[in-house]
């Protein structure tokens, strides 16, 4: 008897780290970028990011990582989980992401195709894994920063992050501090 065989020529999908995912947004994202006051500035070198490495943001166009980014901030600033699992759910079907299993040596493991490889597919992928790791949706965010959309992942052990960075963080300190000796 044979068994068909499932011959599949669709790239596999490598993941950036999480952390590439978010300096991408954040640099490359329109809201970030206007709350910031930076729609003026040049946009980074991507290999600045670390994401060089990848093969998707070799090739990536700004117009492409502006748009990725442009994806990918609307799962971060998605308000409730279910949003977040709709937005992500319509990244998966759209860039048509699928797992398989490949033998490692003597190890079975997971690998994910698309038919084309795409900065998009990269990225959805990388946000998939990541809530395989920590499904709690409340730990993504849109910094609660004045003048900050920037985006974070939370992986404090207190689990109650809320900047994108101890600088907003520090800064919205000082504001409430003076704020509380002017009352
Ligand atoms: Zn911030």
């Amino acid at each position: 008897m044979t068994v068909n065989r499932r011959i599949s020529t669709s790239p596999t999908i490598s993941p950036p780290p999480l952390d590439i995912v978010i300096k991408i947004v954040n640099e490359y994202g329109d809201a970030p970028r206007r709350a910031a006051h930076e729609e003026a500035h040049d946009y980074p070198d991507p290999a600045s990011l670390g994401g060089a490495v990848y093969g998707a943001f070799q090739t990536a166009s700004t117009a492409d990582l502006v748009a990725v980014a442009n994806q990918a901030h609307a799962i971060f600033a998605a308000p409730t989980a279910d949003r977040v699992a709709s937005e992500l759910d319509a990244l998966i079907a759209a860039t048509g992401l699928s797992p398989r299993v490949v033998a490692d040596g003597v190890m079975i493991r997971e690998a994910w195709t698309a038919p084309h490889a795409s900065l998009l597919a990269s990225v959805t992928l990388a946000l998939l894994l990541h809530f395989r790791e920590i499904p709690d949706a409340r730990r993504i965010g849109v910094c609660a920063g004045d003048d900050c959309v920037d985006v974070y992942a939370d992986a404090s052990p207190t689990r109650r992050r809320r900047y994108c960075s101890i600088t907003c963080q520090n800064r919205a300190r000082a504001r409430s501090y003076r704020a509380a000796r002017r009352a």
